[in-house]
């Protein structure tokens, strides 16, 4: 048994980020305390409890919003609820709706990615472009598509932070090239390319923190991001015999569907 599965890193006077150094996937959850509520944003894979991390953080109700369903970002969304008495949140775009029977998300098999079925009861659905109150404190939630279909992040514009899940994060080792996945089930490269140049232009200035890995993100990875996928619409991956391709621009590698890169490059051009 790993003693300290979690570490704890301050990233501001009132923000932290939860990391998983042993998890294989070494997920990271960010917590934002208000002076109301603390928002916890991703629970993990969910194979030890948080809660006891986030109440020697914060006592304050605890709002919970993960920015995926994959089951790496959800597993403590249940045992927050009924330890926590937790308020779970989510982004009421169909997505997530298409998901949802009688206010409990139940990710199928391909949008969880993991053989453990894992519902979880909303208690407040996000409007888009909605914002979380955290009492002196306030933070927008962004649609991120791209990674999947219902990825979402947050621009914490007076704490200066964007926290994007799996959209953008970095490789296992700092020389490593990131290598991200947009060729899962909902993954689409039309979005992703969409939502990075949106990214790109919101970021401003801020701290972009990641769902993996070590936490801080160059921005400059961005622009590698959206140069990967402009350069896959227009180059050779559209004939690639192959199902998958990998784009790459920089130190960033996207894994994208040659058929969906086919269907969009077609489409530029016939219009
Ligand atoms: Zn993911």
């Amino acid at each position: 048994m790993v003693k300290n599965w979690f570490h704890v890193d301050q990233l501001d006077s009132s923000t932290y980020r939860i990391h998983e150094p042993y998890y294989w996937q070494a997920n990271n959850e960010y917590l934002l305390i208000g002076t109301e509520r603390a928002l916890l944003f991703d629970s993990g894979p969910g194979r030890r409890d948080i809660l006891p991390i986030v109440r020697g953080l914060t006592d304050l109700p605890l709002l919970v919003l993960a920015s995926h369903s994959h089951y790496d970002h959800i597993g403590n969304h249940r045992r927050l609820k009924q330890l926590a008495e937790a308020r779970i949140l989510s982004a009421d775009i169909p997505a997530t709706k298409s998901m949802t029977i009688a206010q409990e998300i139940c990710p199928p098999l391909t949008a969880r990615l993991s053989l453990l079925p894992r519902p979880f009861m909303v208690d407040e659905w996000l409007p888009r472009g909605g914002s979380i109150d955290l009492g002196n404190r306030s933070v927008e939630m962004i649609e991120l598509p791209g990674h999947t279909s219902d990825s979402v992040g947050i621009i914490d514009r007076s704490q200066g932070f964007v926290f994007v899940g799996d959209f953008i994060y970095n490789g296992a080792r700092k020389s490593e090239a990131t290598f991200l996945l947009g060729a899962l089930p909902t993954s689409d490269a039309v979005d992703y390319l969409r939502s990075s140049r949106r990214l790109r232009e919101i970021r401003d200035g801020a701290r972009i923190l990641g769902g993996h890995c070590d936490a801080e993100v160059d921005p400059r990875r961005l622009d590698d991001l959206v140069a990967a996928l402009e350069n896959a619409m227009s180059s050779d991956a559209r004939r690639s015999l192959l199902p998958f391709s990998v784009v790459n621009s920089g130190g960033t590698s996207l894994v994208v569907s040659s058929r969906q890169i086919r269907t969009a490059s077609n489409g530029h051009q016939s219009r």
